[in-house]
């Protein structure tokens, strides 16, 4: 079976982006920028599929420039937006689902992400 998990912590090792385990309790995952470099903590007793997602986020944040400000809905939600499309490239979603793949616990596991980020993507793509 095609393999569709993008290798996320790899993508974040050739940005330079630093990861670290952390001992977190209330949340997933966090970043911080110093100087030029962006180190993500994730939380160490998460699920790899948590912990993809959270690394995903927090690179959308380095991406869009929002790693350094505080809280910020609209951060956020492009965050997560840039997040799915990261673990969730359009053209491997429609290859998925071409090759047989619509329930979403399938495409969550092929995809190593949990059956939200799938049915989010999903309504993302197909505008539905
Ligand atoms: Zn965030």
């Amino acid at each position: 079976m095609t393999d569709y998990s993008i290798n996320i912590h790899a993508l974040a090792r050739d940005a330079g982006i630093a990861i670290e385990d952390c001992p977190f309790e209330h949340m997933d995952g966090i970043v911080v920028r110093l100087r030029q470099r962006a180190f993500v903590g994730l939380r160490k007793t998460a699920d790899i599929r948590t912990k993809r997602y959270a690394l995903a986020h927090e690179m959308g944040h380095v991406r869009d420039g929002t790693a350094t400000s505080r809280y910020c809905l609209l951060a956020e939600r492009r965050a997560d937006r840039l997040a799915r499309a990261s673990v969730i490239p359009e053209g491997w979603l429609r290859r998925a689902i071409e090759d047989g793949h619509t329930e979403y616990s399938v495409l969550a596991s092929l995809f190593g992400v949990s059956e939200e980020v799938v049915e989010q993507r999903c309504k993302e793509v197909f505008n539905s």
